[in-house]
């Protein structure tokens, strides 16, 4: 079997694939006017969602985040997490959302094969998360989240931008939350996209800063696997929830970049923040294709770079996080 392997020896094992560009939150950060319907395009159906994931496993993938825009809003979203987890070397499915529909769902996700969630909460103050998110649903997605530890998740992952001037007052208010709540709560340091203003620059705090007052406060890092991916996650003995820390301006990010993306429409990208997608729709219509587009997966990692470039100011082609699943 070729794996999927670039030319500086890091493995892809782990594929993010993004089913819908649409998205019913205006974060600041990402979509402040909202998602903007454009007729013309038509996001991957369940087939080629089916036919992807069989290429990618065939190659040594075994984990899939299904994301967005906002994954859930799709009306088949439970059949698509069916369909990947159901995927032969697929073992774990986990899907990144901003939880507005979770309390209803959940559970059915769960029983169609969805192992981990992501939930992005960018203030514990509902007030600030309607500033933040452009969504009077705080209480919504908090009743997610508890849901899901009804359901049965034993962990649920939080994202959450910190932001200069909004939210990055809130760190004692966070922590407070997890101290009896099994949530790695993931602080992600603001990138920098295309469609960004001066908003970066007003209200980008760095995740080192971060850092330091957790080493303070007592908390301490875990050692990285080798197959960890680039969070810095720590750990304190009085908290049952955990911290992880993504910043993608720290020195050596890119070394442990173990994911590969597929946009809704179709289109590898190698980076997030890459030039360029390869578009791999023509060899997603049948079953026959497949060993052509593995050959072409193998064919466009060759291209990989060993980093973003994005502490040179360099912020590609992506407009914003949602247009290729942040
Ligand atoms: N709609 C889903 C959600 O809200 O989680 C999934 C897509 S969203 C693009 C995925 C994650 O990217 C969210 O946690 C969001 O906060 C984060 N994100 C979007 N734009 C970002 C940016 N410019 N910098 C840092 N994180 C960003």
């Amino acid at each position: 079997m070729f794996e999927l392997q670039d030319a500086f020896a890091r493995k892809f094992h782990y594929l993010r694939l993004s089913v819908t560009d649409v998205c019913n939150f205006r974060c600041q950060y990402c979509l402040p006017d909202g998602y903007r319907p454009d007729g013309r395009k038509s996001f991957l159906s369940l087939d080629e969602i089916r036919h992807i994931t069989r290429a990618f496993a065939a190659m040594g993938t075994n984990k899939v985040r299904i994301t967005g825009g906002e994954p859930s809003m799709r009306r088949d979203f439970t059949d698509i997490i069916e369909t990947v987890a159901s995927t032969p070397g697929i073992r774990k499915v986990a899907t990144t959302t901003n939880g507005y529909r979770m309390a209803e769902r959940v559970a059915d996700w769960r029983s169609a094969g969805l192992d981990a969630i992501n939930v992005s909460v960018d203030s514990l103050d509902p007030r600030m998360f309607h500033q933040i998110t452009g969504q009077n649903r705080f209480h919504e997605v908090m009743a997610g989240i508890d849901a899901a530890f009804t359901a049965g998740f034993e962990q649920v992952k939080v994202n959450t931008v910190l932001m200069r001037g909004l939210n990055d007052g809130e760190l004692g208010q966070f922590l407070a939350w997890i101290k009896s709540n099994p949530i790695q709560l993931r602080f992600i340091e603001l990138m920098q996209t295309g469609e960004m203003d001066e908003l970066f620059e007003r209200h980008h705090v760095r995740g080192a800063a971060i850092k330091e007052k957790l080493l303070e406060a007592g908390w301490q890092q875990k050692v990285r696997a080798h197959n960890d991916g680039p969070a810095e996650v720590f750990w304190h003995a009085d908290y049952v929830g955990e911290i992880g820390l993504i910043m993608p301006y720290a020195r050596d990010f890119c070394a442990s970049c173990n994911r590969l993306r597929v946009s809704a429409l179709g289109k590898l990208h190698l980076c997030l923040f890459g030039e360029y997608g390869v578009d791999l729709r023509d060899l997603l219509q049948n079953e026959g294709q497949q060993a052509a587009l593995q050959r072409r997966l193998r064919e466009a990692l060759a291209d990989k770079k060993a980093t973003h470039f994005l502490h040179e100011g360099h912020s590609g082609m992506t407009p914003h996080l949602a247009s290729i699943g942040g």
